[in-house]
């Protein structure tokens, strides 16, 4: 056997780049243990693309380098790497060492700048650790943890750029930071209790009541486990909280937020904590302990201690585990088990995330204040998602995620600007390759979010040195988003169709660039015809779509008024289909819904003139009206609170459905007739037939319907990919039930894991439409 001396032993040199997230998160650190570890020479510095590595030794040690920097194993929590590309090198003579070279070109401005990441495995143990210096610091974070865009002010990403600007390290901290081989490496936010940032806790007027992190800690918890309500300043802003198994307390912080309705969302220390109430299953377990960490939709257990108040007629329970530090202290103190976690704004506004604007705005809801100096420059929302046919899904997108773009295969050559939607809005900036898209920005028809938006706009041009030259809005001119998108008088505007949007989310997100079929069921939009649209089927790309299909248009009396009022939307449909007989034969059972009979005159009056009545093919009012008509309320308090108590009673051991026919109109165009199935909706509401039975088989009706309606659109255009978007898509059943409908009727099928389905996507498909337009000249 031959067995090679050292002097034959053949040593090689290899050149390896990666690219993806994997600037400013541990990177080079992790990388210099791996080399060092096997024994391998060479360097590793940032570059303008991602990080570029040499390695120079035995070949067998060279591959398990790439196998263990690639595979993901033990790699830091951030780290993403898209493409990897690797070279053969002249090896050097008298190269012994492996080093971090210094990188004077810290990378483009986006990889700088990474998420807020919640609290490392290591950094909690140390938390937990007596003997370390940093044990029950609050603030306690590392290169793989900690936060990062809430509180970067500007670029480039070194500590006097972000708000951590006003501590100066101590010794030991300084020894980490400086030292290449440490965990802290660079890791701007490093701080100890000796020189970072504390908590304090402050009455309902701002008076100091506690000092000192530990007994902060106890007093808060000593509180909470009272029953008081607490104001707790946290990684993206404050959060208002209270002991989520006490009633008394949950209808408390309702009472005094003036929210009556709209599900809060939970905490817990652990998962099995969580398990107790909710059932956590393989997909929604990665999520909740994800580095993301963010709010998961879980199916409720019957009869656990959660207070009623938290959550009412929804199937879900929302929870997040702790992801701060002081989070995981807090869940140490007794009687603190499980919080409701709500964001800290009043009815709509942004979210507050100063300390002295806390105490003025919420100094009558909250008792007492948990307050913190390091400052938050942006704040972020927690981020929100469920779990549907197994994979993630997006109802929110913000903390965690953001400013992590979406990477697709070409370049745009021009700097895009697109301004979303009006409600739940987010932009996008496209540089080069990378989709930037903002956290949620919120609802702008509220002025602080206006000018929340207007300001985050600014912000996140100077932060990503982004000038665009192209923008992109909602076809809609009365968007407050549209009407700043023109404000900028950029070079080329282009105005795009919201369902057209909805549908190139999913093109850009999958990164297709050949026409699908694109169902998009959606609350409302405008229409090129001026129609209100909303559930629509498309055949489209990014240069262009024509809509082959939709529901049947029905009269919709007293425009944004019908999104609250269903019974707007029951007249609307009954007058529309069987004129006002329609209306008198239901009587009795519109007098139900809406008491006066007089308004319901109004509103009948109103159709026959035409009054204030637009056409309109939405889905999601479709929703609202069956909910009504099931008995499930009569208004809706929050956005979709009838459609997601239609949703939760829905069972899948029924296979009923309504029947939707499909017509043709003059033009060819396929249209869901739905008279049949309101007929069979009002027959079975009078036969007393339980709201269950109702809700499934309507939305199996519908499910059918726009399986049919892709069908139709396959038989004229050969295509058999279906992309989904749309708000109705929040709807976990509907969602389930049309995929799998479409998928054993040979359709592939393309729905959205990585940005929202509902407006908070709009964005992405405007700027991707921009870029195949304008980017590629
Ligand atoms: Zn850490
Ligand atoms: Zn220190
Ligand atoms: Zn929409």
């Amino acid at each position: 056997m031959d067995v090679p001396n050292k002097e034959m032993t053949l040593i090689n040199r290899t050149k390896i780049s990666i690219s993806g997230r994997v600037q400013g998160i541990g990177c080079r650190p992790f990388i210099y243990r791996l080399a060092t570890d096997l024994g391998l020479s060479g360097s590793v510095c940032n570059d303008s693309v991602g990080v570029t590595i040499e390695v120079q030794g035995e070949q067998s040690d060279i591959d398990k380098f790439i196998e263990l920097l690639t595979d993901g194993t033990n790699s830091p929590a951030l780290m993403e790497i898209v493409s990897c590309t690797v070279g053969e090198m002249e090896p050097l003579d008298n190269e012994e060492e492996f080093h971090i070279a210094p990188s004077e070109e810290a990378g483009t401005p986006l990889s700088q700048v990474s998420p807020d990441i919640a609290t490392c495995k290591q950094c909690l143990d140390e938390l937990n650790d007596p003997t370390d210096f940093r044990y029950r610091y609050p603030f306690i974070n590392c290169t793989n943890c900690g936060p990062r865009y809430s509180i970067v002010k500007t670029i480039p990403y070194d500590r006097c750029s972000t708000t951590m600007d006003q501590f100066e390290m101590c010794q030991l901290c300084r020894k980490q930071y400086v030292e290449v081989s440490d965990r802290r490496f660079h890791a701007q936010p490093v701080a100890c209790g000796a020189c970072g940032p504390g908590v304090w806790l402050t009455d309902s007027k701002g008076e100091t009541i506690k000092q000192g992190n530990d007994d902060t800690v106890a007093e808060a918890g000593r509180l909470l486990a009272e029953g008081r309500i607490l104001a707790i300043k946290g990684i993206g802003g404050f959060h208002l909280t209270a002991d989520a198994t006490n009633e008394e307390a949950v209808k408390l912080l309702r009472k005094r937020k003036h929210r009556d309705h709209k599900p809060f969302a939970m905490m817990a220390g652990s998962i099995e904590k969580i398990s107790e109430f909710a059932e956590v299953t393989g997909v929604a377990k990665r999520l909740l302990e994800s580095p993301q960490a963010p709010v998961v939709l879980l199916d409720r257990k019957d009869g656990t201690a959660i207070a009623p108040s938290v959550a009412e007629g929804t199937w879900a329970l929302g929870f997040m585990l702790a992801y701060a530090p002081l989070h995981h202290l807090l869940f140490k103190e007794d009687g603190v088990d499980v919080l409701v976690m709500t964001s800290a704004n009043i009815s709509d506004e942004p979210l507050i995330c100063d300390n002295e604007k806390a105490i003025e705005k919420l100094s009558g809801i909250a008792d007492a204040f948990v307050m913190g100096n390091r400052d938050i420059y942006r704040q972020v929302d927690d981020s929100v998602v469920q779990v549907i046919d197994g994979k993630q899904a997006f109802l929110r997108r913000a903390r965690g995620f953001i400013p992590a773009p979406v990477i697709r295969k070409t370049d745009s050559k021009k700097h895009i600007f697109a301004a979303g939607a009006d409600l739940k809005n987010t932009f996008c900036f496209v540089k080069n390759n990378q989709y930037i898209l903002s956290e949620h920005i919120g609802d702008l028809e509220n002025g602080d979010v206006y000018r929340h938006y207007t300001k985050s706009v600014k912000h996140l041009k100077g932060l990503f040195e982004i000038e665009p030259e192209v923008v992109a809005c909602d076809l809609h001119p009365g968007y407050l988003s549209t009407q700043f998108a023109k404000s900028l008088k950029a070079e080329k505007i282009i105005e795009v169709q919201h369902h057209w949007a909805h549908i190139a989310s999913v093109l850009a997100e999958f990164d297709v660039r050949d026409p699908v079929i694109g169902l998009a069921v959606d609350g409302t939009g405008l229409g090129t015809d001026g129609a209100i649209w909303g559930c629509e089927c498309l055949i489209a790309s990014l240069k262009k779509f024509k809509r082959v299909g939709h529901l049947q248009y029905y009269p919709l009396p007293g425009g944004d008024a019908a999104s609250k009022e269903p019974i707007r939307i029951i007249l609307g449909l009954l007058y529309g289909m069987f004129g006002k007989e329609g209306i008198e034969e239901n009587r009795a059972l519109l007098e139900k819904i809406e008491p006066q009979a007089e308004k319901i005159n109004l509103i009948v009056q109103q159709l026959e003139k035409g009054l204030n009545v637009i056409n309109s093919s939405s889905a999601g009012r479709l929703f609202d009206a069956v909910s009504a008509l099931a008995g499930l309320g009569t208004c809706n308090h929050f956005e979709a609170q009838l459609p997601m108590a239609l949703e939760a009673i829905t069972r899948k051991d029924i296979k009923d459905a309504y029947k939707i026919e499909i017509k043709q109109d003059p033009n060819g165009t396929s249209l869901l007739d739905i008279r049949n199935m309101v007929v069979e909706i009002i027959d079975d509401v009078r036969n007393g037939i339980e709201s269950a039975m109702i809700s499934t088989k309507f939305h199996n009706g519908l499910g059918n319907g726009l399986a049919d309606l892709a069908e139709k659109a396959r038989k004229a255009s050969g295509i058999s990919v279906v992309a989904l978007s749309g708000g109705v898509f929040c709807n976990r059943y509907l969602s389930e039930y049309l995929k799998e409908t479409l998928k054993e009727r040979d359709f592939k099928v393309l729905f959205k894991t990585k940005i929202p389905a509902n407006d908070g996507g709009i964005s992405l498909g405007q700027a991707a439409i921009a870029a195949e337009i304008f980017g590629t000249i």
